[in-house]
């Protein structure tokens, strides 16, 4: 009877099996280093405990967005493509551990008729995933969507990626073309692949260690970037959206209580508490600003945005990211004016597939520049005539009803019990 089981190290010399785990310990290093950095600035937060019963409200918001992924799919084309990459990914990624847990951790799993199946699952994640791949790769060398940007590095990741996928087929047909494995037509692709490869000496068993190095240096290379690059979102977008503390949209948070307050009579500037510097964000807050994708969906809906104002949601997101320094000013890298733009519409939180909401963001930095008496001079003057006079024009009590003089409107105050209504 044939053994059927995962030969992992397969034609393998000691050295390069050596090579590979020295360069896994070096990515997963570079890869923690990188993620206490940026662990650190979210922690120059102002503190934010995680709450449970948001993290329960949030759960079936996750699995709409994080696994349905029902903003994204709203863009048809680039829904399928970010599905089948991300489930393609996934799965990968879950067979890769697979492998540690069956040959490193020396639990023999992948055998007999399970591993069988997990053959066949892996190649048919394998070919999404680069089809999605192949997808982003034509829609913006075609720049069909003009809300992405163009830069190098979201070229070169689709082709590494693409590359690593590519590999894994390689590799796999050679082992079946080599090995002749009488099971080797389960690895629905590689047993393809082995047809293909039969008798080319580039792929045969004298090069497949070169291959298979090559195939390691990539995959761990990428491993370390990922909180280096906006891969990190790849991490981070699911836990933004699982632990955030719930702030749907068309909700805004306030630090303190308006109408206590009020009626307190001591809502002056010193007890209103905004963004200055870094610092005086969330924890919650500075996160989120990391798992943006640049995807630009909340640029493409934002009026300001799209009627010439100096406002951007995505940038005000990526400054916040990429000037994430504790003590750091917020006016030395976003303007007034670009805070001032917003309305508060809530298009770009409604728009945003990982979460983020700008609307908090803008708003907690405007009350650090109305602490700062950064504001602009009629809006000052509109909020000192509310404080004094209870409208926005400074009118007096005695002439707000001035307007319906000589009209035939009847008067509240001759009606008992509405003295509180005169001159509504
Ligand atoms: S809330 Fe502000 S930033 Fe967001 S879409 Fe509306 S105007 Fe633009
Ligand atoms: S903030 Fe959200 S919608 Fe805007 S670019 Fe980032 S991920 Fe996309």
């Amino acid at each position: 009877m044939i053994e059927i089981r995962r030969d992992t190290f397969w034609a393998i010399p000691f050295a390069y099996s050596l090579l590979m785990y020295v360069l896994a310990t070096i990515a997963l290093l570079v890869f923690l280093y990188g993620f206490y950095r940026r662990f650190r600035l979210w922690r120059s937060g102002r503190k934010v405990n995680i709450q449970w019963a948001d993290v329960k409200a949030n759960a079936s918001y996750f699995v709409d967005m994080a696994i349905k992924q029902q903003k994204i799919k709203r863009d048809r084309l680039y829904g399928f493509m970010h599905r089948f990459t991300s489930y393609g990914f996934v799965i990968l990624f879950i067979g890769t551990c697979l492998v540690v847990v069956d040959y490193d951790l020396g639990i023999p799993i992948l055998q007999g008729s399970f591993y069988l199946v997990y053959e066949a699952v892996l190649d048919v994640f394998g070919v999404l995933f680069l089809i999605g791949l192949f997808i982003a790769m034509i829609v913006r060398a075609r720049r069909t969507r003009n809300r992405l940007k163009h830069g190098w590095a979201d070229q070169l990741f689709l082709w590494l990626f693409a590359a690593i996928g590519i590999g894994g087929y390689l590799l796999e047909g050679i082992r079946i073309a080599e090995t002749g494995i009488s099971y080797g037509h389960w690895s629905i692709v590689g047993y393809g692949v082995s047809k293909l490869l039969q008798g080319v000496p580039a792929f045969g068993v004298a090069w497949y260690p070169v291959w298979w190095i090559s195939h390691a240096i990539l995959a761990f290379g990428l491993i370390a970037v990922i909180p280096y690059t906006k891969l990190f979102h790849m991490l981070l977008a699911p836990i933004n959206l699982l632990f955030q503390p719930v702030k749907r949209t068309g909700k805004i948070s306030l630090p303190y209580n308006l109408e206590e307050l009020t009626e307190e009579k001591r809502f002056t500037v010193a007890g209103v508490q905004g963004v200055k510097h870094i610092s005086d964000f969330t924890s919650w807050q500075l996160l989120s600003t990391d798992a943006c994708t640049e995807c630009g969906r909340c640029d493409s809906l934002c009026p300001a945005n799209l009627s010439g104002k100096p406002l951007a949601p995505r940038s005000i997101v990526t400054k916040i990211r990429d000037y994430m320094v504790p003590d750091r000013k917020i006016t030395s890298f976003i303007t007034p004016e670009e805070l001032q733009s917003c309305t508060t519409c809530g298009a770009c939180v409604e728009a945003c597939p990982v979460s983020i909401n700008h609307i908090d963001l803008i708003l907690s930095m405007r009350r650090g520049l109305i602490q700062e008496r950064i504001i602009e001079q009629e809006a000052e003057h509109a909020l000192m005539k509310l404080d004094e006079q209870y409208n926005v024009w400074g009118k007096a009590w005695s002439e707000r009803d001035q307007w319906s003089r000589g009209l035939d409107i009847p008067l509240l105050e001759n009606d008992k019990g509405n003295d509180d209504k005169k001159g509504a």
